[in-house]
């Protein structure tokens, strides 16, 4: 699909770098939009330069070292129209909870919320990358029986989440709450000519349109499907969030939430379906030969578990969103893997 609705118009997407951010720009560019981008390094900039090459004389670049600054993004909101805020830190491994994923997080999303405020009235939108992370309340397990919907939030407390006796992924996902909670505080308490949408997606698969930068580089999600065909896995672990969105779907969606005025102050729970690990192996397993040997075969079929739902009733009816399945992303992914691999032996 594309349209006519950006032309002229300039967005500013944070964390150029980041894997679901390349996809989001390149969702703007093909509606028209200029983007400026921000990114923590020269080598980040000459990377997006090549990536998206095709666009470069609407793409432009503002360096900010990292996002807890404060007037860190005073110059990058300049002379933008909209911000889409996607920087935030996805690790699950970290030394501190607190420093290196809750702050981040949190301070980062007011910061660049306060420079909006500070350095460009005009910005009217701000959508801000979440997370079903912002969902979840992982105290309830699988939760037969229950349907996420946007009304619902994590209960982790900044104490619990901030705790070394808490794991990365509880603090991951408390992280993304307080961030999301702190945006839309953000507006209430302050009331600027700027108004909030947030996108919650549970994992994001797909292949990235720009390339992945290797295999030692891959962002925690890409990592999580590469795992299933480089030998690395000796069974299929268990499930660890029973959703995912198709990269390119989701950035379709960041799009759509923005144009949307009736999205204003909305959350949208971004998920296509439901999925199991046992699903993704059984892709990759019956779709590529060789690989089969490589990938846990599981429980092959098994039926789908009784586990938690996550409802997308709300972006399918308001934004009107369809969704890739499960089978297009991952071998989509897979292949777009292939295809490096046999490029480094050729190499
Ligand atoms: P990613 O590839 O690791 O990208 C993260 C981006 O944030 C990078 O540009 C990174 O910059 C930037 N960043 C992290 N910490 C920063 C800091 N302290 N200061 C400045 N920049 C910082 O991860 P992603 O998967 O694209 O995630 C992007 C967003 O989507 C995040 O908000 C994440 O929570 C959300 N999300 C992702 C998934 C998923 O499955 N991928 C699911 C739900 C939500 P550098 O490259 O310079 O480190």
């Amino acid at each position: 699909m594309s349209s006519t609705t950006g032309l002229g118009k300039t967005v500013l997407v944070t964390g150029g770098s980041g894997y679901v951010a390349a996809e989001v720009i390149n969702a703007f560019l093909s509606r028209g939009y200029n983007i400026k981008t921000t990114v923590r390094n020269e080598a980040a900039a000459e990377k997006i330069k090549k990536s998206h090459s095709q666009h470069i004389d609407r793409i432009s670049f503002a360096y900010v070292k990292d996002l807890q600054i404060p007037g860190g993004h005073d110059d990058a909101v300049k002379g933008v129209d909209g911000v889409v805020h996607t920087a935030s830190p996805f690790v699950l491994e970290v030394k501190s909870n607190l420093h290196d994923l809750l702050e981040p997080a949190k301070n980062g999303t007011v910061e660049v919320l306060k420079s909006v405020q500070k350095s460009n009235p005009d910005v009217k939108r701000v959508l801000v990358t979440s997370s079903f992370a912002s969902l979840v309340d992982l105290t309830q397990g699988a939760r037969p029986g229950y349907a996420y919907t946007e009304k619902d939030w994590n209960p982790t407390s900044w104490e619990v989440a901030a705790s070394q006796d808490t794991s990365g992924v509880v603090s991951y996902c408390a992280s993304k709450g307080f961030a999301e909670k702190a945006a839309f505080d953000f507006v209430a308490d302050n009331k600027p000519n700027f108004d909030i949408t947030s996108i919650c997606p549970p994992m994001v698969y797909g292949p990235s349109s720009v390339g992945f930068p290797g295999f030692a580089k891959l962002n925690t999600s890409s990592a999580d499907i590469y795992r299933f065909m480089s030998g690395s896995l000796k069974e299929v672990p268990e499930t660890g969030f029973y959703g995912f969105v198709d990269v390119r779907d989701l950035a379709e969606a960041h799009v759509r939430a923005y144009e949307s005025e009736a999205a204003a102050g909305q959350r949208y729970l971004t998920v296509s379906a439901g999925y199991t690990y046992q699903q993704v192996a059984d892709i990759i397993r019956a779709g590529f030969p060789a690989k089969r040997d490589l990938v846990p075969e599981g429980n092959v079929n098994e039926p789908f578990p009784d586990v938690y739902k996550m409802d997308n009733t709300k972006i399918k009816t308001e934004l009107g969103m369809e969704f890739r399945p499960l089978k297009t992303t991952i071998v989509d992914m897979v292949k777009q893997f292939q295809g490096y691999e046999n490029a480094a032996v050729e190499a």
